[in-house]
């Protein structure tokens, strides 16, 4: 089937179970009343996204608190209790920072409650983010390694031991978050993408890397405001990421400043295009999305196109993500019938 439907990841979380329309939400409950909550929120995430149309559903991120240190509080050898200020995204915000102070080692698994309960709920394809190496080491301070890259790789091998074991859940695809990936982009080139294959190296289920340009907070959207006219920092790193063994990119493509014909540079690659805005509040209609989507089809084969969010909805307000889920579901439906 053309157009099939997917979400970058994460829906907003109920207001029962973490405060709303921000990131780094503090969790309402605590104990075994979170551990329960969560599992509820998962299981409506994916009912909302099955009632919407969405094909390739996933758990909407509702058992962590941030998309990067959801995966980190299972991690042996960091120190959570003494954060530092750090520079992230190449000083583009201050955010308080865990490190790294001794050898790297999972503490167990890390996302298999929030899996399984997806997977035994849902007869629709699944899913599963995860936060990409130099994402995660663009988040940390490093007080062991000494050596960035070291690091990234040491993460890599952890990200893989658990999207191993999340493909023995049912999972049928793991994507990797790397929202670092259009800041540093010579390191993208030099380890990057290197670090990255071997997140995903050995996996049968298909793979994705999700790149975008942020959420819509201010701090981003200053950020994008500074990038001017056109957004041409994929041209560096599309080539490396064609030639990966990847098998698929998600990208924003509404609203974007993007220019759509660098694409062509994915070839071979599944694009997932995003055609709803995260950072408006204005619900596309089913229109715009067939418009994004023939916008993306002069650049990439339309059986190699699929639809998507530009990026996570975690900080959206609940109702507005719904309604945005609904176009997107319609959206493709009509792009089928019009573009087929
Ligand atoms: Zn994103």
């Amino acid at each position: 089937m053309l157009f099939q439907t997917t979400i970058a990841g994460s829906l907003p979380k109920p207001e029962w179970l973490a405060e709303t329309e921000k990131l780094w939400a503090p969790w309402k409950l605590k104990g075994d009343e979170l551990v329960h909550a969560k599992r509820d929120a998962t299981l409506l995430a994916v009912k909302v996204q099955e009632d919407a149309g969405i094909d390739l559903v996933t758990e909407g991120e509702q058992a962590r608190q941030h998309f990067v240190h959801g995966f980190l509080e299972r991690v042996e050898g960091i120190d959570f209790a003494h954060k530092v200020e750090m520079g992230i995204r190449k000083d583009r915000y201050k955010a308080m920072v865990p490190q790294v102070v001794s050898e790297l080692k999972l503490k167990g698994r890390v996302h298999d409650a929030e899996a399984k309960a997806a997977r035994a709920h849902t007869q629709r394809k699944l899913k599963f983010t995860m936060p990409g190496p130099m994402t995660i080491i663009d988040t940390l301070a490093d007080k062991f390694y000494g050596d960035r890259v070291k690091m990234a790789f040491a993460f890599a091998d952890l990200l893989n031991q658990e999207a191993k074991a999340l493909e023995a859940d049912g999972v049928d695809m793991i994507q990797f978050d790397e929202p670092a990936f259009n800041v540093f982009m010579d390191e993208v080139n030099e380890w990057g993408i290197e670090a990255l294959t071997r997140a995903a190296k050995g996996l049968k289920c298909k793979t994705a890397v999700h790149i975008c340009y942020g959420y819509g907070i201010k701090a981003n959207n200053d950020w994008k405001d500074s990038l001017g006219k056109e957004w041409r920092q994929y041209e560096e790193i599309f080539p490396a990421i064609a030639k990966s063994p990847i098998q698929q990119v998600a990208i924003e493509c509404k609203n974007s400043r993007v220019p759509l014909d660098l694409l062509a540079l994915l070839k071979g690659k599944v694009v997932q295009a995003g055609v709803i805005d995260v950072a408006s509040d204005t619900v596309e209609t089913p229109d715009d999305v067939v418009k994004t989507i023939e916008a993306v089809m002069k650049f990439v084969p339309k059986e190699n196109i699929m639809a998507t969010t530009n990026c996570g909805m975690a900080p959206m307000n609940r109702n507005i993500a719904e309604a945005k889920l609904n176009a997107l579901g319609a959206g493709a439906k009509l792009a089928r019938e019009k573009l087929a």
